[in-house]
């Protein structure tokens, strides 16, 4: 079914929701009782990539309707209201680079400049979006109607060899922080730790010294991307719980950047909270040859798609859309997803697996689960599966504001 001709019954729902209780299904195919319990919950997701599309010379308009057929995002306002996302944490990512002074400080600017357009966002809507800095913030944003935007950082490769950095984005807002990414780097072995290898054991000294550091200011600590040694060491040493803030089930599909079900409870024991990926769900078979030869014509043609602007980058996305068309890329679909979120919730309980991690805008999404207008699927099968409204609560989000909350009160108590 086209989508495009359902959308305006779903804006229906969003802003008029009585409206939708004569109508039925809705345009994702969820039913007006789980939609309205969907959008009453307070919903956040601890991994926007989003920020990335700020920054592409092109630039991208958060307050516009996109289509995810078309351009591949995941994310905007409108989008959020049809998905019922009240907010989450907005990633400075920052892709690994040499351990060099030349690499550490380039990444440093561009890491500041990233932060800087989050801000920008924020500033040039603010009847639509503000910055939340404690767990009373959120709060306050999400009752005054407005959408929470926390500032989190993927890869602390960009504090170089200076620790007293994660106190500078501290101060721009960062609440969530992970120490490493795809690449072992100066902080801490990486899930995939490419060509400097497991160099650590784990964390490094200046990993052990971030993990203090971010405990003390009242950050709350991502473990994804992080190797398994790396992820118990947190555990064992951070003062408060952690997050997995996208993170996927070891035992559903062996693969690094998922983790083994003893390492979860662990975490949870802890307290921390697992929020759901939907990559890595299962070993996908590679794409054909066919499809192979034709995204390499395509890169040939176009070069580096961020850079792509105006006519040139619609002409590019019509061809990308022919292409999918004709040799669709091999996807997991939304219940492989479910079948992850069950299978760690049974594991670890309610109260340590959160909803919102799929890593939208980072490679996220499925085969019917394409962005966050989606999000209420997943609320409508776990109500069916027995799961309560207060449950849903906790999964969607306030599992995550009992972490972040945790992080505030130690650093409160510690503060000199
Ligand atoms: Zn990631």
């Amino acid at each position: 079914m086209a989508r495009s001709k359902l959308i305006p019954f779903a804006l229906l729902c969003a802003t008029a929701l009585t409206a939708c209780s004569t109508l039925s299904p809705s345009a994702i195919g969820v039913s007006p009782e789980a939609m309205a319990i969907h959008q009453r919950l307070l919903s956040l997701d601890t991994h926007l990539d989003t920020p990335a599309l700020l920054d592409a010379p092109r630039g991208y308009d958060i307050m516009k309707r996109h289509d995810v057929e078309r351009d591949g995002s995941q994310v905007d306002l409108p989008r959020m209201n049809e998905g019922g996302l009240d907010g989450g944490f907005w990633a400075i990512y920052m892709g690994q680079g040499p351990l060099t002074p030349e690499g550490y400080a380039d990444i440093r600017d561009k890491a500041l400049i990233r932060s800087t357009s989050i801000h920008e966002m924020v500033a040039a809507n603010p009847g639509a979006f503000e910055i939340a800095l404690t767990v009373d913030d959120a709060m306050r944003i999400h009752a005054a109607g407005k959408k929470i935007v926390f500032l989190s950082m993927e890869n602390s490769y960009e504090l170089g060899d200076d620790i007293t950095l994660i106190d500078t984005f501290f101060k721009l807002g960062v609440r969530l922080i992970g120490p490493v990414h795809n690449g072992t780097n100066q902080l801490a072995d990486s899930a995939n730790p490419g060509t400097v290898g497991a160099k650590w054991g784990g964390l490094s000294p200046m990993g052990r010294a971030f993990v203090k550091r971010a405990n003390e200011l009242g950050m709350v600590l991502d473990g994804s991307h992080s190797a398994d040694t790396t992820v118990e060491q947190m555990i064992d040493l951070s003062a408060t719980p952690i997050i997995l803030s996208h993170h996927g089930v070891r035992a559903l599909n062996d693969h690094p950047r998922n983790l083994p079900d003893a390492l979860l409870k662990k975490l949870a024991a802890r307290g921390g909270v697992i929020q759901m990926n939907t990559l890595f769900l299962k070993a996908s078979p590679p794409p054909s040859a066919e499809r192979v030869a034709a995204l390499k014509a395509l890169s040939d043609k176009y070069g580096t798609v961020a850079d792509l602007t105006g006519a040139k980058y619609e002409a590019y996305l019509d061809e990308m859309g022919t292409l999918n068309r004709t040799y669709p890329a091999p996807m997991a679909d939304f219940e492989d997803y479910m079948k992850q979120i069950l299978y760690g919730i049974k594991l670890l309980g309610v109260d340590h697996v959160g909803l919102g991690g799929a890593d939208w805008d980072g490679g996220g999404g499925l085969s019917g689960y394409r962005d966050i207008t989606y999000m209420p699927k997943v609320t409508e099968r776990l109500l069916k599966a027995g799961y309560t409204e207060a449950d849903l609560a906790k999964m969607w989000g306030g599992n995550v504001l009992r972490v972040v909350k945790a992080a505030q009160d130690y650093a409160a108590s510690v503060k000199k």
